[in-house]
């Protein structure tokens, strides 16, 4: 028997080498060919690294640090390994020209357009949010994905739900439940809005799903950008308010705070 697993490996091994020379695999993002079995090639994923380490302009610290312009958190009291909130690096909606070629903003934007590097971001979320439970007095198997879905009219536009997408990865991963806890009505568009008018739409054309949400659950609430937190804080206050016990808001990036 451990012969014929042997003899199996190495077949597996020798398939896998005659895939790579007939078809080695490139980078997804440049599409030069690579070595690095990941998604990225060397150069790509050593800009992106170097894109995480952005500093805030208004406390000089680091996304991991910074807590400027995170009013999304009042709702929540939950906090995993000292954290409130988890993002894995800062959205600039390239105003700044130097911003303009940001690997990991273009990364974002081919996963809303075609779902692209949907696993490579739920990798990268699940080695955090991992180390944060390591750090924590909560047990990760206790925990359900959620987050609020895309509108009708851009699912039918883009043919997907690129939160759907990350968070069915990450759920394999961490072996926990992604459940739809929300349905989402057609509203006004977010960024033609005030701050207080975006609350109240978010509010409104959120809708909880309420025999989906379990009464003293806790919930990893993934949104992929928060932009003026408006979204995660009407998806919160909606959890809490059907009996949720713990949200815990999870995202790619967030809006770099201004000076
Ligand atoms: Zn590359
Ligand atoms: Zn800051």
């Amino acid at each position: 028997m451990a012969k014929l697993n042997q003899w199996s490996r190495h077949t597996d091994r020798l398939i896998r080498k005659g895939f790579d020379l007939f078809c080695p695999p490139v980078c997804t993002y440049c599409g030069k060919q690579t070595k690095n079995k990941h998604d990225l090639c060397v150069d790509c994923a050593a800009k992106y690294l170097h894109e995480r380490q952005m500093c805030c302009p208004k406390c000089g610290q680091t996304v991991e640090f910074c807590s400027c312009g995170c009013d999304f958190r009042r709702i929540s009291k939950t906090t995993v390994g000292g954290k409130t909130h988890l993002s894995l690096t800062y959205y600039t909606g390239a105003q700044n020209a130097s911003d303009a070629g940001r690997i990991s903003e273009q990364m974002i934007l081919h996963l809303k357009d075609k779902g692209t590097f949907a696993r490579f971001f739920a990798d990268q979320l699940c080695d955090e949010i991992e180390r944060l439970f390591k750090h924590s007095e909560y047990l990760l198997d206790d925990w359900i994905l959620t987050y609020p879905p895309r509108s009708v009219h851009n699912f039918i536009k883009y043919g997907l739900d690129q939160s759907e997408e990350v968070t069915k990865y990450m759920a394999k991963r961490l072996g926990i439940p992604c459940r739809r806890t929300f349905v989402k009505l057609e509203g006004e568009e977010q960024k033609l809005l005030t701050m207080e008018e975006r609350l109240i739409n978010a509010s409104d054309t959120l809708v909880p799903r309420q025999k989906v949400i379990r009464k003293g659950g806790k919930y990893l609430l993934f949104d992929d950008i928060i932009t003026s937190g408006a979204t995660v804080m009407a998806a919160s206050w909606h959890l809490y308010a059907n009996g949720a016990a713990e949200v815990f808001p999870i995202s790619i990036a967030r809006t770099l705070p201004k000076e």
